[in-house]
């Protein structure tokens, strides 16, 4: 279908024969949902030993007694594998609690109110505080700036990462910048991991920007490969040689890992941002869960242990992708109709409509029994300028189920263009 040269006579007819399909599919009262970015059970059975895995030895391998207050930053080899994950070093990570998201608040809240350069770096002391969100973006992201009064700019995702060009541009231009959000690998939604070049353009940002500029780094999706693993070049490497240590904040997390919002989450930092936001933290809390940190340990000790791990979650997951992928490939490819990426890993498919048309194919896949994230929820302040996007998340239902909710999917795109385009 090729919906921008086609005549109204076609158009009528195809309305006529997707309007049958829409009503067939309505009639057969689905119930599937494509919103969750989140674990299946069958993926979180992998981690099960973690249950009882201690067996009464709750020592580390230095010899802490894990049931015990302290170690603000973490048992040595939990910082460790967030290093490893995160190409950080031990010394420069630390591994806290059960969520990144919550590091995340922490280190903007530390950034706004406390300063990580001291009092006077305090960014609430500029007046208006600006973030960079590379869009389609992560919604989450998006409410932590909301909550903490931080205004929000939004720059194109690319094939090779955020557009750098407009991400420079703007940060020459405005003063009231202070950071940016990046997913680097296996961008939640885009599924794209940032180009050498990409990276290599973050890592010198600091010299432009305005003092105090921190890339908040997000990598939930650093091991989280499919088929073809794709490699992110190191953002820190790239720092060292730029110079700017002090501009980059990076995040993970065992959530996709092992169990979701009950593992153990880590940030690496230079040591200057650290000093700053150990002192933040201390005051929040006598240590983290190293008993639960232990017990990751056990279940994944090194890298070696992950990758074999991933590999478990990446068969039961890359299925459903190809589910998606088909499906796409076999109603769009060659039309007008949407374009999308074919991640390599991660958990999302970011899939964007003709303009216009998000909304209702949201609506109309909802009204045939499948729900979708939102339209708009990739977008700053959940507006999507284009009504364009639409992310596919299709980790939790069967392959099954994938396939039943792509055909809904698919036919209310098409018949979304085709009414959107005779109502134009
Ligand atoms: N960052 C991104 C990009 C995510 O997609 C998610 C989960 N959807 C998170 C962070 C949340 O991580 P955590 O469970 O460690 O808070």
């Amino acid at each position: 279908m090729n919906i921008e040269h086609a005549s109204q006579e076609q158009l009528r007819l195809w309305e006529h024969q997707l309007a049958a399909d829409y009503a067939a599919i309505v009639a057969r009262k689905l119930n599937l949902d494509l919103t969750r970015g989140k674990p299946s059970a069958e993926q979180l059975s992998l981690s099960d030993d973690l249950d009882g895995i201690l067996k009464g030895n709750y020592k580390s391998l230095d010899g802490t007694d894990t049931r015990n207050y302290g170690g603000g930053e973490g048992l040595p080899e939990a910082r460790a594998l967030g290093a490893a994950i995160l190409d950080a070093s031990p010394s420069e990570t630390l591994a806290l609690g059960n969520s990144s998201l919550t590091l995340m608040f922490q280190c903007l809240l530390n950034a706004v109110q406390f300063g990580f350069d001291g009092p006077d770096s305090a960014w609430h002391k500029r007046g208006k505080m600006t973030f960079i969100c590379p869009t389609p973006g992560y919604d989450r992201h998006f409410t932590l700036c909301e909550q903490l009064g931080i205004q929000m700019i939004a720059v194109d995702m690319g094939p090779e990462g955020p557009n750098m060009d407009q991400v420079e541009q703007l940060i020459d231009q405005d003063p009231s910048i202070c950071g940016m959000w990046c997913v680097p690998k296996y961008a939640n939604p885009t599924g794209v991991t940032y180009s050498d070049a990409v990276v290599d353009r973050m890592a010198k940002l600091a010299k432009r920007a305005q003092p105090g500029f921190r890339i908040f780094w997000d990598n939930a999706y650093a091991v989280h490969d499919l088929a073809e693993p794709q490699t992110l070049a190191s953002i820190m490497a790239a720092c060292n040689i730029a110079g700017t240590q002090d501009s980059v904040i990076q995040f993970a997390s065992t959530s996709k890992i092992t169990h979701a919002g009950a593992g153990v989450a880590f940030v690496a930092m230079s040591a200057r941002n650290l000093t700053s936001f150990k002192t933040f933290l201390n005051s929040q809390s006598i240590g983290p869960d190293k008993v639960n940190q232990l017990r990751h340990m056990r279940l994944l000790p090194d890298m070696a242990h992950l990758r074999n791990h991933m590999q478990a979650h990446a068969r039961i997951l890359q299925p459903r992708f190809d589910a998606v992928s088909s499906a796409l490939d076999a109603a769009f490819t060659g039309t007008d109709l949407g374009q999308w990426e074919t991640p390599k890993g991660g958990y999302f498919v970011s899939f964007d409509t003709q303009p216009g048309c998000a909304q209702l194919v949201v609506q109309m896949a909802a009204e045939a029994g499948v729900k979708l994230t939102p339209a708009g929820a990739t977008f700053p302040y959940g507006k999507d300028p284009q009504d364009r996007n639409i992310r596919i998340a299709p980790s939790v239902p069967s392959v099954a189920e994938v396939i039943a909710a792509m055909e809904v999917f698919v036919t209310c795109v098409k018949l979304a263009s085709v009414r959107r385009k005779l109502a134009a």
